[in-house]
């Protein structure tokens, strides 16, 4: 959310990553804030954070987590904040409620979109990038859509399909392979060093606060698994299947850690383990 100040570039040029500078802190105003773990404040939608500032950069980007924030530190809109922006909304300056409404409807296009990137073109399932890349075509031409056509896009048909087309990644992915089924398992907290958990399928799996320092997760899908506060460091990361960027930056790793060639290192993962 809203990290970089105006103007400034982003540190990556990654596909589908957010671009601060070139938004209006869309996901600043419109979401509505429940004081919670992830954010120290109650804000009802439609409403700017008291943080924000008129140049829409947040005026406490450099202690978010210090100050009740974590929930800025991890959201990501997958560049669908510019795309509003920039797309939807022909460069406007100024913050007008539609856009929240079109965002609502991007930002999960662009999270698929994300992840159908990454699953065109993974060498291990050579056969399913071809419906991968297909289905890619026809959503990166939704996300171009006026703001009355995007409000008409069944985003959750698009979920279906997607998950379909996921499903076929790592059933070929994992072709030979005998790992453990743990989808949606409630694994919070726990010790996961001595478990084998390649080629798990993790999808939607609770993970938080769970220590997997050193676990080689080539091959497991971590599709939707909440990552949060995870002890990644040392974990091989770098095969896991439908992986984001906000499930990394969600969870604690270091210079050891090894992150998938798609995405970027989080800054502030500690450079090496104590
Ligand atoms: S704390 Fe900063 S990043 Fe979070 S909503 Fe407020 S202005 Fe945006």
């Amino acid at each position: 959310m809203s990290g970089a100040p105006a103007g400034s570039a982003p540190e990556s040029a990654a596909p589908r990553s957010a671009d601060c500078s070139r938004c209006l802190a869309l996901c600043c105003v419109g979401p509505a804030f429940a004081a919670s773990a992830d954010f120290a404040i109650d804000k009802p939608a439609g409403t700017p954070c008291p943080h924000l500032g008129a140049d829409h950069a947040c005026g406490i980007h450099a202690q978010l987590q210090e100050r009740g924030f974590p929930g800025c530190v991890t959201f990501d809109c997958f560049g669908a904040g510019q795309q509003v922006v920039e797309v939807t909304f022909g460069g406007a300056s100024r913050r007008e409620p539609a856009m929240f409404a079109a965002l609502e409807v991007l930002r999960p296009l662009h999270e698929v979109l994300a992840l159908l990137d990454e699953a065109a073109g993974h060498p291990a399932s050579p056969t399913h990038g071809p419906a991968a890349a297909d289905l890619r075509a026809r959503v990166e031409e939704m996300v171009t859509r006026d703001a009355d056509a995007l409000a008409a896009v069944d985003v959750g048909a698009v979920r279906r399909e997607a998950g379909a087309v996921f499903d076929g990644v790592v059933a070929e992915a994992h072709a030979g392979l005998q790992g453990r089924d743990l989808r949606g398992a409630d694994l919070v907290g726990q010790d996961l060093r001595r478990r084998d958990l390649r080629a798990a399928r993790l999808r939607g799996a609770l993970l938080l606060g769970a220590d997997l320092r050193g676990v080689d997760l080539d091959r497991a899908e971590l599709l939707g698994a909440d990552l949060r506060g995870a002890d990644v460091r040392g974990a091989r990361l770098a095969g896991a299947l439908l992986l984001t960027g906000p499930q990394l930056v969600a969870a604690r790793g270091d210079a050891a850690t090894t992150v998938p060639a798609h995405l970027r290192r989080p800054p502030h993962w500690i450079p090496s383990a104590p």
